[in-house]
C-alpha cells in the first residue's frame, strides 16, 4: 500500500519552523500546569522553588529568559508560569513592537505582578530595548515630549511586572538585555520516552485511538520536539482514519511517516539534503552555513535553528569554527561509506 499525501494535503514540510494552519488546534494540547508540563525537569524544578518564593513574598516573578530551539515548548511554559502565579499574560513578540512607543503603551496597560511575554526577544530593536532596560530594572519608563529644545523627559512609573523572554538563539542577545534577567533557562531537546508521554496526551484530547507503540513510533521520529510530535500525531491520524480503523498502529504511524519522507529516526528530505550536499559538494566539510544554505536553497536561519540541533545532536553533524563538517554516522545513516580515519560522531551529544 502507498500513499502520496505528503505532498498533495500538505505543502509545508512537518519540521516548519513557522507557525502552520493545522497548528491551529495548538492552544488545546498545551499543558496549563507545570504537572501536566512533560519533561525538561531541570527548568521545572527551578521555576517552581521561585515561583512558590514569589508568591511566599508577594511579589513579582523575577524577569525570565527562556532558550530552546523553535517548538520546545517556551510558550506553553509562558502561559503556565502565569497560571501559577494567578496572574495575567499579555503575549507578543520582538518584531512585532516596533517603536518605543509601541512598548510603552504595552508596559502601562500592566497590572501589578502581570506578564508580558516576548517571543523572539533577539529580533527587538534598539530604540525598544533601550526602554526596556529601566522597566526591567527600575519599573520605570522615561518618555520624551515635545520636540527640539523644548522637549522635556518624563519619568512614568510601572506596576512591578514580569518579563518573560523566548529565544531560539541566546547568543544574539544584547548582553546589557541578557544581564536584566534574573532567572535563565535553556529548554533541552526532549528524550523518546517523554516525547510518547506528549502523543498519548495529545491523543486523548484529540480523541484519537492510538497503541502505545503507535506512539512511540511517532515519538522516535520526532526529532525531540513536542510541536512537530503533535503535528505527526494528526497527520497520522488522518492516514488511520483513511485506511486504517482510526486506530494509529506501529505499523501505520510507519507507513504514514514514511509516505511523508520521514525516516526511522526522524530526518525529512531536508536534512538529507543538507548532509549528502556536505558530503557531495565539500568533500564532508567544512563548509559555512551560509554556503550550505545557498547550495540547498534554504535559508540559513531555518538551518541552524530548526535542522542542526536534532543533527548534531545524533551525532551527524558538527560544527567547527571553519564550518559544518559530517561525521561518519552521518555517511553510514545515507549508505554511504565514510573515508577512512574519520570521526564517528559520538562526542558531539551537546548542542
Ligand atoms: P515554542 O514557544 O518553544 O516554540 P510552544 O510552547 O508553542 O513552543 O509548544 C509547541 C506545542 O508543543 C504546544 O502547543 C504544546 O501543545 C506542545 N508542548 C510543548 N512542550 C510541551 C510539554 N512539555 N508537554 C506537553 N506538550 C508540550
Amino acid at each position: 500500500m502507498s500513499i502520496d499525501f505528503g505532498t498533495d494535503i500538505y505543502e509545508e514540510p512537518i519540521v516548519a519552523k513557522t507557525f502552520l494552519q493545522e497548528d491551529a488546534q495548538e492552544g488545546s494540547l498545551r499543558p496549563k500546569t507545570l504537572r501536566e508540563y512533560i519533561g525538561q525537569k531541570k527548568a521545572k524544578d527551578n521555576l517552581a522553588v521561585f515561583i512558590e518564593a514569589a508568591k511566599k513574598r508577594g511579589e513579582s516573578l523575577d524577569h525570565v529568559l527562556l532558550h530552546g530551539p523553535p517548538g520546545l515548548g517556551k510558550t506553553t511554559l509562558a502561559g503556565i508560569i502565569a497560571q501559577e502565579m494567578g496572574v495575567n499574560i499579555r503575549i507578543t513578540s520582538g518584531p512585532a513592537i516596533e517603536k518605543a512607543g509601541d512598548l510603552a503603551a504595552l508596559l502601562t496597560n500592566l497590572n501589578e505582578n502581570d506578564i508580558l511575554f516576548v517571543d523572539e526577544i533577539h529580533r527587538l530593536n534598539r530604540a525598544v530595548e533601550e526602554i526596556l532596560y529601566p522597566a526591567m530594572e527600575d519599573y520605570a519608563i522615561d518618555i520624551i515630549i515635545g520636540k527640539g529644545p523644548s522637549a522635556n523627559s518624563i519619568r512614568l512609573d510601572l506596576p512591578h511586572f514580569t518579563l518573560i523572554g523566548a529565544t531560539t538563539r541566546a547568543g544574539q542577545l544584547s548582553a546589557p538585555l541578557r544581564d536584566r534577567f534574573g532567572v535563565t533557562l535553556r529548554l533541552e531537546l526532549y528524550t523518546p520516552e517523554e516525547l510518547g508521554g506528549i502523543v498519548t496526551r495529545s491523543a486523548g484530547i484529540l480523541d484519537v485511538a492510538i497503541e502505545p507503540e503507535g506512539a512511540a513510533e511517532i515519538a522516535r521520529r520526532s526529532r525531540g520536539t513536542p510541536r512537530i510530535a503533535n503535528r505527526m500525531l494528526r497527520r497520522v491520524r488522518d492516514f488511520a482514519e483513511v485506511r486504517a480503523d482510526g486506530v494509529i498502529t506501529r505499523a501505520v504511524a510507519d507507513e504514514a511517516l514514511r509516505a511523508l519522507e520521514i525516516d526511522y529516526l526522524g530526518l525529512d528530505p531536508i536534512d538529507r539534503r543538507m548532509l549528502s550536499a556536505i558530503i557531495e559538494n565539500y568533500g564532508g566539510g567544512p563548509v559555512g552555513l551560509e554556503t550550505l544554505a545557498a547550495t540547498i536553497g534554504e535559508e540559513s536561519v531555518t538551518l541552524e535553528d530548526v535542522y542542526e540541533p536534532y543533527l548534531m545532536q545524533l551525532g551527524f553533524l558538527t560544527r567547527t569554527p571553519r564550518g559544518r563538517c559530517v561525521t561518519r554516522k552521518a555517511y553510514e545513516h545515507l549508505g554511504l561509506s565514510a573515508p577512512s580515519g574519520m570521526a564517528d560522531g559520538s562526542e558531539q551529544l551537546s548542542l
